[in-house]
């Protein structure tokens, strides 16, 4: 029997972890290769906007407890894990990757899993000292170090990264402003109600939320560190710090320097497969085709492990498609809200369940079809959405779901 193909994976974050782990899981016995270009062991990144940032996490650098997996498993499974060299070409002619330390290595699959960087904001003084961003760990021990230092936080930015930010510098005692260009916090991620929810709740602990408005400068004292940041209409907001999360970008130059179609993201088709066959991309890094129509790419954990499986399904030469349901947690102090589906569109939202008292989930629906929902604190109705939603047509509509003493359970019981 011929030897299997090596299959080398770009990128050693989530996506590309649970890739080289899937094949092996599938029983893959050819070649396996991991390169990533941080120098560590493939870690989990949620909680370094979250735990990680709080006094309770420890303020040692070994932080072999956000490992997805141990260095051990990499070696255990015959995996080579090349941490701390990037991968600087692809060169499809001969099926190699160029490496920065001068090193080729040969693929008959590649998997690119090159995840995404911090959007930069076109402002002048994002280059002084205190003006951070964050993805990786090197940039979440910096934070951690400045929030220590810092009475006076800004955060630019109201998606989930910002805020989940605030809330841990306001949970360490700092004082903390977030500022968003849009109407509402969360504005392209979640239904109005849930906004509100968020930024009572910020409110509520002592943080300044101002929404409608851009920052267009930040300045800076004579050592260069910022030192308040200017918004339109010159009002000046003093920091010690301050934090950019205005979303992140695709990492794509590989693929289009090899002449890969990339749009927001590396085109891939349900397989998870570029034009060049032998070519995958999954994870933050991928635009993919959404069932029903369109397309997207995800910024998720739950879709890059997904996409992680489905693709090592198909190198293992399954006739699998990606039609996973996503779904999404944020912890911000003690809320948690967690999505299920792309709610983003809907024309009608139903909720359920106790608002007043912070335990609700907001139903969303499109054309009388269920798109998603919503839940703060509502653990139970978050699942079941995600079963609801992974029947091929989610039978809940708005006015079964709007009927005084609906409940999602009981609905669930009788469609099974
Ligand atoms: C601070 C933070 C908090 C988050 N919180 C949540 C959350 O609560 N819930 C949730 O669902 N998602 C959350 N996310 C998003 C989630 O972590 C990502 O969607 C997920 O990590 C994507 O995995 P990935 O493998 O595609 O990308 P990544 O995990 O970013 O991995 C990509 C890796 O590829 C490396 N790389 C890129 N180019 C090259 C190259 N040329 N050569 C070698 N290596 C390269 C990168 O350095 C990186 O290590 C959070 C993200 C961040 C940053």
């Amino acid at each position: 029997m011929a030897a299997a193909p090596p299959v080398v994976v770009v990128g050693a974050g989530q996506a590309g972890s649970d890739t080289v782990a899937a094949l092996r899981a599938r029983g893959f016995a050819g070649r396996l290769t991991l390169i990533g270009d941080e120098d560590t062991v493939p870690y989990h990144r949620p909680p370094l906007s979250k735990e990680y940032l709080g006094d309770r996490a420890p303020a040692r650098d070994d932080d072999r407890e956000l490992e997805l997996r141990p260095a051990s498993f990499y070696e255990d499974q015959d995996i080579e894990l090349v941490p701390g060299d990037r991968a600087l070409a692809l060169d499809r002619e001969r099926g190699r990757v160029v490496l920065a330390s001068g090193r080729h290595v040969p693929y008959g699959r590649l998997v690119l899993a090159t995840g995404a960087r911090p959007r930069s904001l076109p402002v002048p003084g994002t280059g002084l000292t205190g003006v951070l961003s964050v993805r990786g760990l090197a940039d979440a021990r910096a934070l951690r170090a400045a929030l220590r230092a810092s009475a006076r936080v800004l955060v630019i930015g109201g998606g989930f990264l910002g805020l989940e930010i605030a809330a841990a510098a306001r949970t360490s005692g700092a004082a903390v402003h977030v500022v968003e260009t849009a109407p509402r916090l969360l504005p392209r991620s979640v239904s109005t109600a849930i906004s509100d929810v968020v930024a009572d709740e910020h409110r509520d602990r002592g943080v300044r939320v101002t929404t409608s408005r851009r920052v267009t400068a930040l300045h800076g004292d004579a050592g260069g560190h910022v030192r308040f940041a200017e918004l339109e209409g010159g009002e000046r907001i003093p920091s010690d710090l301050v934090v950019l999360a205005v979303g992140a970008a695709p990492r794509t130059r590989l693929a289009s320097d090899a002449g890969l179609a990339v749009r927001d993201g590396i085109l891939v088709d349900a397989r998870l497969r570029t034009a060049d066959r032998t070519v995958h991309a999954v994870g933050d890094c991928a635009r993919f085709p959404r069932p029903g129509g369109g397309d997207l790419r995800l910024e998720s954990v739950q879709n890059a492990a997904d996409q992680a499986r489905c693709v090592a399904a198909v190198i293992c030469g399954e006739e699998v498609t990606y039609r996973a349901v996503p779904w999404f947690w944020t912890d911000q102090y003690a809320l948690r809200l967690q999505i299920a589906g792309i709610t983003a569109g809907h024309d009608r939202t139903v909720t359920v369940g106790d608002p007043a008292g912070r335990r609700f989930s907001v139903l969303c629906f499109r054309d009388g079809r269920l798109l998603g929902a919503e839940s703060v604190d509502r653990p139970a109705d978050h699942a079941i959405v995600r079963r609801l939603l992974a029947a091929d047509h989610p039978r809940l509509t708005p006015d079964e779901a709007a009927r005084p003493g609906f409940d999602l359970k009981a609905h669930q019981r009788q469609l099974a």
